[in-house]
Parts: C-alpha cells; structure tokens; sequence
C-alpha cells in the first residue's frame, strides 16, 4: 500500500521524536495513540493510510460502529479504549479492543479480568488515577495505587501495562506528570499513559510511553 503523507500527523511524529531526543530517550519508546473520538471514517481513512495503526476512542458503542470495517481495510490496526467502561460493556470492550487505559475501580478490573479469560484474549491494561484528587472525576486515589495495583496483580493475576491520568484542566499538567511517573516507579510499573494535544512534549520529557492525541491530528472537535 502505497502512503500518502497526513501533514498534521508527520507533524505530531516529529514534535514527538523532538521531544524523546531531548531528554535522550529513543522516540521509538513512545507510542502515539490517535484519538479518533467524534471523528468519522472518512476523515480516520487518511491517517490510516498515511501508516498510523494505533487509534484511541473513548466509548464502546461508537468504536464498535466505526472499526470493524475500517480493520477489514487496514491491517494491524490496534485500538485502545480510553475512556470509562461500565462493567455491563466489559465482554464487547474486551472483544473490540487491545487495550484499555481506564481501569478504574476494583468492580471494572474484575469484569475484565473475567472477560479476558472467557475470550481467552490478553489486553493492556493502564490503571487510571486521579492525580489531582478531582471530586467529579474517575480513577484510583494516589494513595491507594500500590494496594489496587497489588490487587489486580495477586488477586485477578492481571499484568498490569502501566498508569494513566488526566491532569485538571486550571492546573500545571508537568506536576502531575512526574507524580504519575513517581507512582509508577513505586509500585513497579513501567508505562505511563499522559500526555493530550496540549502538553504530550511535556508528557514525554517526564516519561510518558503512551500519548493520547486527538484534536492536533484530527483537529477541533465539534
Ligand atoms: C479526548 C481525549 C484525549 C485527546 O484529547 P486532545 O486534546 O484532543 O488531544 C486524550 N485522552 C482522553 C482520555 C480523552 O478523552
């Protein structure tokens, strides 16, 4: 398949690689997951042929509308739910994707865990923590990421890929960048998914292995 180039993806690529270099780590430690999210197969289709094979979406119904034909046409795509996952969508989550980011309470873990022996299939799998303590939002308390860790591990034998968090939106995303990182480094875990449009250089200057990128390739969301 001949590739045709998608400007605002060899863009992302090359801040990417610019960002790894600085800090001296290999780009090829980082994995870029485009956020395909609202958009439609026409506008994934270019991104796909321009080489792109990792893509994120955050809900189960939507992703399972666009990619079952999209990876009939592109092989070797990998998928990764992103967002939260109710534990009555576990078995098609497990089904249709390759990873999940957003393990986020002991009830989710345990539904997956079951589904992934059921299916006889393996997903990587990020914990979600709630890195500034955020009422409203998802994730395991810093403070109890070394216990949740060892539960997933010991108790449902799960191999755990790495943490993931989502920075509040008014506060300065490197902070919580490094206690991502320093979390992770306490209870042995070696990925770490950060990183948005807005600050993935950052992300990866701190460690990152997994950015999460939309809106830069994708552009604006409506
Ligand atoms: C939408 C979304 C992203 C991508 O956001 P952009 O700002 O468009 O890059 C990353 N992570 C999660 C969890 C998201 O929901």
């Amino acid at each position: 398949m001949t590739l045709t180039s998608h400007p605002a993806l060899t863009a992302v690529q090359g801040e990417i690689a610019k960002a790894a270099r600085e800090v001296g780590r290999d780009p090829g430690s980082v994995t870029l997951v485009a956020v395909s999210k609202t958009f439609d197969a026409e506008a994934i289709r270019p991104v796909l042929v321009a080489g792109q094979r990792v893509f994120g979406e955050n809900r189960v119904q939507e992703a399972k509308g666009k990619w079952p034909a999209l990876r009939t046409d592109f092989p070797g795509v990998e998928l990764h739910l992103i967002g939260p996952l109710q534990s009555n969508k576990a078995k098609e989550a497990v089904e249709l994707f390759d990873a999940i980011h957003s393990i986020d309470r002991p009830k989710i873990a345990k539904a997956v865990a079951e589904e992934m022996a059921r299916q006889g299939r393996r997903l990587r799998l990020f914990i979600e923590i709630n890195t500034g303590g955020e009422e409203q939002k998802a994730g395991i308390a810093p403070k109890e990421t070394e216990a949740f860790v060892a539960y997933c591990r010991d108790d449902l034998k799960l191999e755990i890929t790495g943490l993931m968090c989502i920075p509040p939106h008014d506060e300065e995303p490197a902070v919580h960048f490094a206690f991502l990182a320093k979390l992770a480094g306490e209870c042995g875990v070696r990925g770490l998914s950060m990183g948005m449009s807005a600050d993935y250089q950052a992300a990866i200057e701190l460690g990152a292995t997994h950015v999460r990128v939309g809106s830069a390739i994708f552009g604006s969301r409506s």
